[in-house]
């Protein structure tokens, strides 16, 4: 019998159809389809009580409404949801999975840092302070790239970092320590081989000072533009400084590392109801091979853990992580409801009718690119990590905001998983971009790197996918391959994280 359906958990009592399934078909040899199923959506495995826990992922993702009948199609009007996770005394500890894989490839070739972890690309990075400065920064960066750039055979690219934030903000407000973190951890990023140009205007609130130690701020290292006479002289002074720069950046030369001097990102967008089953467990598995190796892996987006954070926290190696974890939740969680919105905000129509029932059963899929390892760590927005492991870095699921946000955390490479496709990319770090199905993969045949779809159709199980993505990862950071984001320079601004007023 041709294998029609999924199921996560052996606790769940639930599976996902992998395509229609005709009512009065077999499903297997005791189920029998009450109901016509469309692909992706959930069947019962088993009678389930008005009242009773409908399980997915081993979790409760919702409360039958009435009476479900074994072999019935179970849509999103035929449950309730579930209260949020409580997120006072959560466990920490319970879960702690010591007998995730070992990857076989344990070096990759990557620019060493002094105090850092090591760059997956050599960039020469011109931060700006201001948004006003941007125009004037990019003119200078086509030039550099012109004129200056093929001089030097070992940096790979000069990119402007001009983000919205720098003036016109309650520079002291409350919440304005993230977007201020964040230009100061971009400057540090691994990529730029701790070759330090910042360019400021003259008259922002955003002043050297809040974003760099008071050692580095050289004539070397900064300038504003205030200070030069006309277009040309500006121009001049950004150009002259990188020069001096990328001649150091140039000796760099990639050499041969451990997993431990690597730092990536996950991240999911526009997902649908194969995304838990197929790409983000596969990218889960990746992410278990790089942490057994001793790599470093972020994974974040709020909104779409809060649901699983009860789980989350019993993977946390102390209370004071999970208790940060708490803490990360309650944050946005009152972030939310300032803005008048909850959790409730975050499934799209789509998500729904990809056979995602609510945000609960999103969550679960979500998590699942976070792997079973234990969590070391816990980030607010935009700090750095001080371990090498799993961590949660707190960031909005936005995609163009996670982004840079991990950026500022130090990742030097992001995997990325999506249904519905999206040609998002980053200048400062490759992206990888793998789809949860073969129709993505083949609509976007140039834009999507890698297809978990196999999985659904029972061709490839998740440890083959993940193993692709491991090695694919790899081979991006080595420099030995490039995503097809950087292939054509499809690259998002960098939007920042800023929930402080602006004024
Ligand atoms: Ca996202």
């Amino acid at each position: 019998m041709k294998n029609s359906i999924i199921k996560i958990n052996e606790n769940d009592n639930v599976a996902i159809a992998l395509f229609d399934i005709k009512k009065g078909s077999a499903v297997n040899e005791s189920i029998i389809a009450l109901d016509d199923i469309p692909q992706a959506h959930k069947i019962a495995l088993s009678d389930i009580e008005k009242g009773g826990e409908i399980r997915r992922y081993g979790v409760i993702i919702g409360y039958a409404k009435d009476l479900i009948k074994k072999g019935s199609w179970i849509n999103e009007k035929m449950l309730d949801l579930p209260e949020s996770p409580a997120l006072d005394n959560l466990e920490w500890g319970k879960d702690i999975n010591t007998n995730t894989p070992m990857p076989k490839r344990r070096y990759w070739y990557g620019y060493k840092n002094k105090d850092n972890y090591a760059g997956t690309r050599n960039i020469l990075g011109i931060v700006t302070t201001v948004q006003c400065a941007a125009g004037v920064v990019k003119v200078a960066v086509e030039e550099i790239k012109r004129t200056l750039l093929p001089l030097y055979e070992n940096v790979d690219d000069v990119i402007a970092i001009t983000h919205p934030y720098g003036c016109g903000v309650a520079i002291n407000a409350r919440e304005a320590k993230i977007p201020i973190r964040a230009v100061a951890n971009l400057i540090k990023h691994p990529n730029f081989g701790g070759e330090i140009m910042v360019v400021g205007l003259g008259c922002e609130k955003l002043t050297f000072d809040r974003i760099l130690d008071k050692s580095l701020i050289t004539k070397e290292n900064t300038l504003l533009l205030q200070d030069y006479k006309g277009r040309d002289a500006m121009v001049k002074a950004i150009v002259d400084m990188a020069r001096i720069k990328l001649e150091n950046l140039n000796k760099r030369k990639r050499e041969k590392l451990d997993l431990s001097d690597l730092i990536i990102g996950m991240q999911c967008g526009g997902s649908d109801a194969f995304s838990g089953i197929t790409a983000n467990p596969a990218a889960g598995y990746a992410a278990d091979l790089l942490v057994k190796g001793g790599a470093t892996v972020l994974f974040s987006e709020v909104t779409e853990v809060r649901d699983a954070v009860n789980l989350l926290s019993r993977r946390c190696v102390s209370k004071e992580i999970a208790d940060k974890l708490s803490s990360e939740m309650k944050w946005y969680d009152k972030y939310l409801e300032d803005g008048g919105v909850d959790r409730d905000a975050n499934p799209t129509p789509g998500n729904k009718q990809g056979g995602l029932a609510n945000i609960v059963e999103k969550a679960m899929g979500s998590v699942a690119k976070s792997g079973k390892s234990p969590i070391v760590e816990v980030l607010s927005p935009a700090e750095r990590p001080t371990k090498k492991g799993l961590i949660f870095a707190a960031t909005p699921a936005s995609d163009i905001v996670c982004g840079p946000s991990q950026a500022a955390s130090g990742i030097t490479l992001q995997v990325f998983m999506t249904g519905r496709g999206t040609p998002y990319g980053l200048e400062i770090a490759p992206v990888i971009k793998v789809s949860s199905r073969d129709e993505l993969k083949e609509h976007w045949f140039d834009l999507i790197d890698i297809s978990a779809g196999a999985i659904a159709k029972g061709e490839k199980s998740i440890e083959e996918v993940g193993e692709e993505i491991f090695n694919f990862i790899l081979d991006v950071a080595s420099g030995e391959k490039k995503p097809y984001s950087d292939v054509y320079g499809f690259h998002n601004d960098m939007c920042i994280f800023n929930p402080a007023p602006i004024t």
